[in-house]
């Protein structure tokens, strides 16, 4: 082959015989191996065919073969997000039933569903007795906040007690904190199942506090947040972290009963008044 250009016509480039034409491709498939592009890489013999079938622009191939990479990628990102998040069940926000839960206000979930929320630091509270779809719900919000980009981490209370006294022990007690201050969204599943040891009441409260205004924490608890008390040990830490989440925050009580949730909104508001009472009241 000679690799003299057949056409000079304005604009455009030399057409190039096939060995050039084979050159040029394998160099491009280099580049993109080296920018780490693979799924352009694997893709570019199927957009330049269809570029050269459909007469493409190059703005269109570009745009078609870049978009195949921007799609993989965000895929192995969400696919990061949920490894990390630890989700427990399948369960999502678009799988629940609302039917089944006469007491859950459904233009919240979808307010929440959003995501919104999280940009505001607001925390949300899941209050009900066990089965009525708390940890579905968490669980729902965990993924919908994952596949919105945000780093999300779930866990029990037991766990999360667990592990920072296992922190404790061996000396990683910083790191770990700091392990549960990092993520955009925590939750906390299962508070008052189990009673929960003795430092795990200023575990939990350190995790709060230090993420108190700056991200959100959903924490689902089969008690009322009148026995935090008895469930943390301590009603004096069990205040100042009910103050501090409920400071700013959506409570959603699963018992379907509207009278006690208004009751349990003004029991929470008492006791949130009684620790500090400069604060805004609750939204
Ligand atoms: P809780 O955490 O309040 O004890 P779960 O969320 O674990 O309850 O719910 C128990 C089971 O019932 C789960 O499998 C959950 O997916 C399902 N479930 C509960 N409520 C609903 C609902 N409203 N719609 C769909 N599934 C539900
Ligand atoms: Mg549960």
């Amino acid at each position: 082959m000679s690799g003299h250009t057949t056409t000079h016509s304005a604009g455009r480039l030399p057409v190039p015989s096939t060995t050039e034409a084979a050159s040029l491709y394998q160099r491009l498939r280099g580049h993109l191996a080296l920018l780490k592009l693979h799924d352009a890489a694997e893709a570019l013999p199927t957009v330049l065919d269809q570029a050269a079938a459909e007469d493409l622009s190059m703005t269109a191939a570009l745009d078609r073969l870049l978009s195949i990479e921007v799609d993989a990628t965000e895929a192995r990102r969400l696919a990061g997000r949920l490894r990390f998040a630890c989700l427990p069940t399948p369960a999502s926000l678009e799988d629940f039933d609302y039917d089944a839960a006469a007491g859950v206000d459904r233009k919240l979930i979808d307010e929440l569903a959003t995501c919104r929320y999280l940009e505001t630091a607001t925390n949300v509270l899941l209050i009900g007795p066990p089965g009525v779809g708390k940890t579905h719900l968490s669980v729902g919000l965990a993924r919908a906040a994952a596949h919105a980009g945000y780093r999300t981490y779930f866990t029990t209370a037991a766990d999360l007690a667990a592990r920072c006294h296992r922190a404790a022990i061996e000396g990683r007690w910083a790191t770990t904190m700091r392990f549960y201050a990092g993520p955009t969204l925590l939750v906390i599943d299962e508070l008052g199942y189990l009673p929960l040891p003795g430092e795990a009441a200023s575990a939990l409260f350190q995790v709060v506090s230090q993420r108190y205004m700056k991200t959100s924490i959903v924490i689902t608890t089969n008690r009322g947040v009148g026995s935090w008390g008895e469930v943390l040990g301590d009603s004096t830490v069990a205040a100042a972290m009910l103050d501090r989440l409920l400071h700013r925050s959506v409570v959603l009580n699963l018992d379907g009963d509207s009278y006690r949730r208004r009751d349990h909104h003004a029991r929470s508001e008492k006791l949130r008044q009684a620790t500090n009472g400069t604060r805004q009241p609750l939204q």
